[in-house]
């Protein structure tokens, strides 16, 4: 292809993901809307839309009452059910597998059981041996879809703990979960024969904030998941910030005591060894869905010893603020889950620093989600927003 034939072809799939983008953060909405928004023609949305409606990603949601004339408008959304994805969540205590749509929902199979497994992570056998297990999970989850529904699924997405190779889809090390470089691309595709990709288990989850929660109206956040350590991720402008060898944000190795505990890292007294479930554990004893009930029945002494370790954290959290100065700030993870919990989080950074309140930090929106929504979402993302050039 010539090169203005290749500059055609670029142009035409940008402005095919500027629409999708935005029917995916303010959906369902009119070609008119479409137009203004983007600043494209009524021409090139009309184009467009129409090859996507023919794809079935968009499908028509009813029509409203335009102003002016009053035309009836007619309303365009994402279609979830275009296509579904395995998506796999492995963390250091569980894996969660569950299909899931375009949008991030996981649909009912026979007998309106949702399509969901939970297994214990198991990490005392070779990698090989428990991702074969979790190909036996997906496969039981793919024999309930309907035919129709088997027919659109089209990946697997893994998100896994600690560094991943996202191009070669390998996870470089899981830190509790393995201590070497696995394969996952060979483990998954040769038993499901789908593509396999692989990200980062808290990029993933800030991924799905960008495609299904508070990301699709703000553009800077930092992005905290607590249990059973402290991963975080930053979004500058709309995008993952990532870093050299994608070892950035890692709030939870700031270093608090370089004296104290060695940490899983290799250095010592960083703010994992204060606020970890293992560490909280040593002071109290909990459940990591229990941690509000065991700390509000504490006797006064221990509670204060949580306190500490809360305060600890809040001002990583407001020291990272003042470098990125995020739009706002959002929780995740089962040590946030209580709303005790959160508030004491949230007083502590207030202390530090009066801008900080309760609509500055927020709880995920996403959290009964939490377990599986991130590999959806950056399969999602990749379909809706990135691979178009494969297509067409
Ligand atoms: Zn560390």
């Amino acid at each position: 292809m010539s090169k203005a034939g290749m500059n055609m072809e670029t142009v035409r799939y940008q402005n095919r993901a500027l629409i999708l983008d935005y029917i995916n953060s303010k959906g369902p909405v009119s070609r008119t809307d479409i137009a203004a928004a983007s600043g494209l023609t009524a021409a090139s949305v009309t184009l467009i839309t129409t090859r996507l409606l023919a794809e079935g990603i968009l499908k028509e949601t009813g029509t409203t009452i335009g102003t002016g004339a009053g035309r009836r408008r007619v309303l365009l959304d994402i279609d979830a059910s275009a296509a579904y994805v395995l998506a796999v969540n492995i963390e250091p205590k569980d894996t969660v597998v569950a299909v899931c749509d375009l949008k991030g929902n996981v649909p009912e199979g026979p007998g309106s059981e949702p399509l969901l497994r939970t297994v214990p992570t198991d990490r005392d056998s070779a990698p090989e041996t428990f991702l074969a297990e979790l190909c036996k999970v997906c496969k039981e989850l793919q024999s309930k879809l309907s035919s129709a529904q088997k027919k659109r699924l089209e990946c697997v997405s893994i998100g896994i703990t600690g560094l991943v190779d996202v191009r070669n889809a390998v996870s470089v090390h899981a830190y509790g979960v393995w201590d070497r470089p696995v394969d996952l691309k060979a483990a998954f595709s040769s038993r499901l024969g789908l593509p396999v990709i692989v990200e980062n288990n808290v990029d993933a989850f800030a991924t799905a904030e960008q495609m299904y929660g508070v990301g699709r109206a703000r553009s800077d956040l930092l992005i905290i998941k607590w249990g059973p350590g402290v991963g975080s991720t930053v979004i500058i402008d709309g995008v993952i910030y990532k870093g050299r060898q994608g070892k950035a944000a890692e709030l939870g190795h700031y270093i608090i005591d370089p004296a104290g505990k060695k940490c899983n890292c290799g250095r010592r007294g960083c703010l994992e060894t204060y606020v970890s479930y293992s560490a909280l554990n040593e002071i109290m004893p909990f459940e990591p869905d229990d941690f509000e009930s065991a700390y509000l029945a504490a006797d006064p002494q221990t509670r204060a010893k949580i306190d500490s370790a809360i305060d600890l954290f809040a001002r990583c959290i407001v020291n990272t603020g003042t470098m990125i100065a995020p739009s706002r700030t959002i929780l995740a993870g089962n040590l946030f889950r209580g709303s005790a919990i959160r508030e004491k989080l949230i007083s502590a950074c207030t202390a530090l620093d009066g801008t900080y309140n309760a609509e500055s930090i927020i709880y995920t929106p996403l959290s009964g989600r939490e377990a599986y929504v991130g590999p959806a979402a950056v399969f999602a993302q990749k379909k809706l927003l990135e691979d178009s050039l494969t297509e067409g």
